[in-house]
This record gives C-alpha cells, sequence and structure tokens, in this order.
C-alpha cells in the first residue's frame, strides 16, 4: 500500500482583501430626514355629500301597482321593458317584478317569442 500524494497546495484564492470602509456615523446633531412635528391630526373634510340626487327607484311590482293580473303578452313594448337586448327576460331584481307576475311576465315573454312578436335570445 503505497499512496503517492501529489503535493498539491490547496489554493484558497482569499486575496482579495476588502476592508469595509464606513464613516463614523455619530448619531447625534439634527437629521436631515425628519419628520415635521404634528401629526395628521385633523382631516380635510370637503364634499357636500353627492348622493342623494338619484331618485330612489321603487322595488314594487310594476304589474301590482298599476292592477295587472294577466300580462297582455300582446303588448310588446310593455314586454321590452322587461327583455334585455339580446332577448334575455330580465331577472327579477333588477326589475322588481313581484314572484307571481315574474312567472306570468315570462310566460307572456315566451307566449311572445312564438308568435314572433319578441325576438328568442340570440345564440351565441
Ligand atoms: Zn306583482
Amino acid at each position: 500500500m503505497s499512496e503517492e500524494n501529489p503535493g498539491r497546495a490547496p489554493e484558497t484564492g482569499a486575496s482579495s482583501h476588502a476592508g469595509s470602509e464606513s464613516g463614523p456615523s455619530t448619531g447625534s446633531g439634527p437629521r436631515p430626514g425628519g419628520r415635521p412635528p404634528g401629526g395628521p391630526g385633523g382631516r380635510p373634510s370637503g364634499g357636500a355629500g353627492g348622493r342623494g340626487k338619484f331618485f330612489r327607484r321603487k322595488k314594487v311590482c310594476k304589474f301590482c301597482t298599476e292592477k295587472i293580473d294577466a300580462i297582455p303578452y300582446r303588448d310588446v313594448r310593455l314586454l321590452q321593458g322587461f327583455v334585455a337586448e339580446r332577448g334575455k327576460i330580465v331577472p327579477r331584481r333588477l326589475t322588481g317584478v313581484c314572484t307571481t307576475h315574474q312567472r306570468r311576465l315570462t310566460r307572456a315573454i315566451k307566449q311572445a317569442r312564438n308568435i314572433a312578436l319578441l325576438p328568442f335570445a340570440t345564440r351565441h
């Protein structure tokens, strides 16, 4: 058993001696970036309430108010108020129609579609 050692010298490439040079910072003295005294205490109160001008849309069923029991499917102008542009029936939440009349309205719209008074929903 003979071991030959090539005899390499381990090179440690630590040759650059970078000394950290930093000026002595003295904490004493006035700081350049100090806060201005006095925090933001008062808010700039402005705006005299822009809301309130819109007329509150009453969410009352139109047919109930007008006492329309049976919705005339021939009344296209009436039905079109509850049909979107694409022919979709506007949901009840948007129109404020009560459940009973919404169902009748749906039937009326479908009837109107069948006799081609109203367009069907456009296919995508
Ligand atoms: Zn109603």
